[in-house]
């Protein structure tokens, strides 16, 4: 065949393949245009799931009729002048071609006025062919009628879902713009029936909950954060609100990242979320989440993307690391505890409270629960800790060494001071307190006390560490044989002594006595450690934060396990380090390590009593 240049309807068609896959991807693009022009109310309707008609229509600015042949041509835009432009994207559009992709898989009118006509205009596009532009009457704004998608393009129409199931993608794109735009009103209507309805809302917050859905409202945690300055540009910002653990879900389908207005997905904001949430979640639950991120246009690229649902950030190191933060620290600082809380009680009479029962088990607790929240963490009690003797308590504690061993762990009781300390499902042990039952989880446990140890203890000098007689080594990706370097005075610090053998190999000569004395294997560690700085999880290995995240995976891996059964000493040397541990500190998770069931509580669950 000879070579000849495409006709335009055929190149259209072909661009609509990267833009224009289903009803879904048309309302993206015409909400994306009403965006643009400043709408504040926006409706969607469908009829057949869309491939009858997608009607949006919008209150915006308009187009004028001179430019409405334009607006239906390709590569025509009002957005984007100079290549300059492109660097810093402001608007959702910029590519000029989606009205005339869309216009070239199905029938298309646009009805436009502006506020400077007394009558609205309207072009149709058949064919390919745009008709004269017609004057009509109509209010100010844009409404654009796509009818019989893909009528001429039968593989593509093959490809459609069911009415239903490309109704609910368009449900979902809906949901995902309004959630950049609260101030904006929006509504999808289909076959004449409302499925969404979201009010316009100066307060983010509210199209939060609107969108994630009102039964998740109280259980939402706020996140902000911020890094660099804004005098150079350099800054980027987080917002947004995650769910508490309790409300994770199995698929991460309730997460949603906005970056400067537009939703993306982006699987390095994915992570540092995920990242967030380490060691509050079983790893098949993923928590709810909207987080809004803003920096500088110019430090991104959205146009890696024909749909522009994925980005290119110039730096994705230090987003990675606000965004785990911001989430990490929003949890840390919130009652997690109230999560895991038994339903409240329902409130009964206290009169039938029988006489003389049990009143001495409430000495020292109120006669009332906290609130709503009935279990409740213990609180702090000791004084502060001395450093020596945590690190004697640290190296003197017998800790498990063999886990075949299994006949050494008992099934029964262990007696610590004056009470007996029961270990359940090789994962909690069961005790008494004077207010009531307390449920402490082992490797919580455990491992907050490492990590409180050792950051008290790495405040007076470097980690004791023991030379290897043959260096340990391993094999390792470039990226984190030269992070090896950058993280040199961490590794320092902590007692780790390796060097670069060849461009793919590392050599452990050094290792913490701790973490050998705990059967933490060396190359793993390490090459873990190194593998979290190369995915920008640890941050530049100066600040308190990385040396934090170390010395959280540090105790992380020295701590026992669930299912690991602990014997009667073991059990004794926890409880004893758990009483001198400063329960007033804030644990490296923000989980709580033990939980108290109140008498007043039991008595209430078994009708003992109303108090
Ligand atoms: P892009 O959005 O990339 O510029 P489009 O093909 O989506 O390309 O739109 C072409 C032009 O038509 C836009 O640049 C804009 O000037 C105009 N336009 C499209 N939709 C609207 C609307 N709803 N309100 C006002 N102007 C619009
Ligand atoms: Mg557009």
């Amino acid at each position: 065949m000879r070579i000849q240049k495409l006709d335009p309807t055929l190149i259209n068609q072909i661009a609509a393949g990267e833009v224009v896959e289903r009803p879904a991807s048309v309302v993206k693009e015409l909400v994306e245009n009403a965006f643009d022009a400043d709408a504040t109310r926006i409706e969607v309707e469908l009829q057949g799931g869309g491939r009858d008609l997608i009607r949006v229509s919008d209150d915006g600015g308009g187009i004028d009729p001179e430019d409405l042949p334009l607006a239906v041509t390709s590569h025509a835009t009002s957005k984007v002048l100079r290549l300059e432009d492109l660097q810093a994207i402001g608007t959702m559009g910029f590519r000029g071609e989606a009205l005339a992709s869309i216009a070239s898989v199905g029938s298309f009118r646009l009805e436009s006025r502006t506020a400077d006509h007394e009558e609205a205009w309207s072009i149709e596009v058949a064919g390919g062919i745009a008709a004269e532009p017609t004057p009509c009457a109509g209010p100010i704004g844009t409404r654009v009628d796509v009818g019989h998608l893909f009528r001429d393009v039968p593989a593509r129409r093959r490809f459609l879902k069911s009415e239903g199931a490309e109704a609910s993608r368009v449900a979902e794109v809906v949901r995902n713009l309004a959630l950049t735009r609260p101030q904006v009103a929006m509504k999808l209507v289909s076959n004449g029936r409302t499925l969404l309805e979201f009010a316009a809302s100066d307060d983010p917050r509210q199209r939060v909950v609107d969108v994630i859905g009102r039964e998740f409202e109280d259980h939402l945690v706020e996140i902000t954060g911020q890094i660099g300055d804004p005098a150079d540009g350099t800054l980027a910002s987080v917002w947004g609100m995650v769910g508490t653990p309790e409300i994770a879900r199995p698929t991460t389908k309730k997460q949603r990242f906005v970056l400067n207005g537009r939703v993306i997905v982006d699987r390095s904001l994915a992570h540092a979320l995920k990242e967030g949430f380490r060691g509050l979640l079983e790893p098949s639950r993923h928590p709810v989440a909207v987080i809004h991120v803003d920096l500088d246009p110019g430090r991104v690229d959205v146009n890696v993307h024909p749909a522009k649902t994925e980005v290119r950030f110039r730096e994705p190191r230090p987003l990675h690391g606000l965004v785990r933060r911001a989430v990490r620290e929003a949890l840390e600082s919130t009652d997690l505890v109230r999560d895991i809380a038994l339903k409240p009680p329902e409130p009964s009479d206290e009169t039938s409270t029988l006489p003389g029962d049990s009143v001495s088990h409430r000495a020292g607790s109120s006669s009332r629960g906290p609130g709503p929240s009935t279990v409740v963490p213990t609180t702090s009690r000791g004084g502060r800790p001395d450093p020596a003797a945590w690190r004697d308590a640290m190296r003197d504690a017998p800790w498990p060494e063999d886990h075949a061993d299994s006949e050494a762990a008992s099934p029964l009781p262990t007696v610590v001071g004056r009470d007996a300390v029961l270990q359940i499902h090789e994962s909690f042990l069961v005790t008494q307190d004077s207010e009531g039952l307390v449920i402490i989880d082992q490797h919580a446990l455990h491992e907050r006390v490492m990590f409180e140890t050792l950051q008290q203890r790495i405040a007076t000098g470097p980690l004791e560490s023991q030379r290897q007689l043959v260096p340990v080594v391993f094999d390792a990706e470039p990226e984190s044989v030269s992070g090896l370097e950058t993280l040199a005075p961490l590794l320092e610090r902590i007692g780790i002594e390796a060097t670069a053998s060849g461009p793919r190999g590392i050599a452990i000569h050094a290792f913490p006595s701790l973490l050998l004395d705990r059967k933490v294997d060396p190359g793993p560690f390490l090459s873990e450690l190194l593998e979290r700085h190369a995915a920008g999880e640890i941050d530049a290995p100066d600040t308190e934060a990385a040396l934090s995240d170390v010395l959280d995976l540090m105790s992380c891996k020295a701590a026992v396990k669930a299912g690991d059964r602990l014997r009667p000493q073991e059990i004794a040397a926890l409880l004893d380090m758990r009483s001198r541990i400063d329960r007033g500190a804030s644990c490296p998770h923000g989980r709580p390590t033990h939980l108290r069931i109140p008498i007043p509580e039991l008595e209430r669950r078994f009708g003992r009593s109303s108090g």
